[in-house]
């Protein structure tokens, strides 16, 4: 069996009927980059053939296709925080949160690949390229899971640190939703802003 695009040529057992089937069509979605309904493809032949090695790499294959595809995405996504000068600097609390809900899908798609890379090496200890697929699986998650508890680090931390109550207009700040700036006072605390307070502060 021979998965082109990412340069895999797995021997793992899969039936010619399962080959027509399923492998096929899926390649040939993957061949126009739609993973996720190669992966449906993959799925369904599962369901009827459960122990398919073959399938089995496949749906974790396309299953990392697609978590690579989304977190390339996410360079495109507008960047959640940005300095504004003078060490002020803004955090947009909405886009971090959706930031965070794209990370869990991603990291969610690679725990199922990984399972199904799990189950083949039940049967295929000593492959190498399982184990190697494995370990790209890994590395990617681990670094996804890592940015995103920094992330959220930052996140639950700053209402400890600089309080919930915008110092322009003393109302609360929901960091969630909102965005808001943060900046070191004369006194080296940081204070909080909701942004339009803080940018009708600077005009004046
Ligand atoms: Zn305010």
């Amino acid at each position: 069996m021979h998965v082109a695009e990412g340069g895999f040529d797995v021997p793992l057992k899969c039936s010619p009927e399962e080959y027509k089937h399923f492998v096929e069509p899926a390649m040939l979605e993957a061949q126009n980059s739609n993973f996720p309904s190669a992966l449906d493809i993959v799925e369904n032949g599962l369901n009827a053939h459960p122990a398919s090695e073959g399938l089995m790499f496949l749906k974790a294959y396309f299953g990392y296709k697609i978590a690579d595809t989304m977190s390339s995405e996410l360079s495109s996504f507008p960047k959640v925080i940005q300095p504004l000068g003078n060490g002020a600097l803004m955090v947009d609390g909405a886009m971090t949160s959706q930031l965070l809900g794209k990370f869990q899908e991603i990291v969610k798609i690679l725990s199922e690949a990984e399972e199904s890379i799990n189950e083949l090496l039940q049967v295929n200890p000593s492959s190498q390229e399982v184990v190697a697929f494995k370990g790209y699986i890994d590395s990617k998650k681990n670094q996804l899971g890592q940015e995103s508890e920094n992330m959220k680090a930052t996140i639950s931390n700053t209402p400890n640190i600089a309080g919930g109550f915008c110092v322009g207009c003393r109302k609360s700040i929901s960091y969630d939703t909102q965005k808001v700036v943060f900046r070191k006072s004369s006194g080296s605390q940081l204070e909080a802003w909701h942004l339009p307070c803080f940018q009708s502060k600077v005009k004046n």
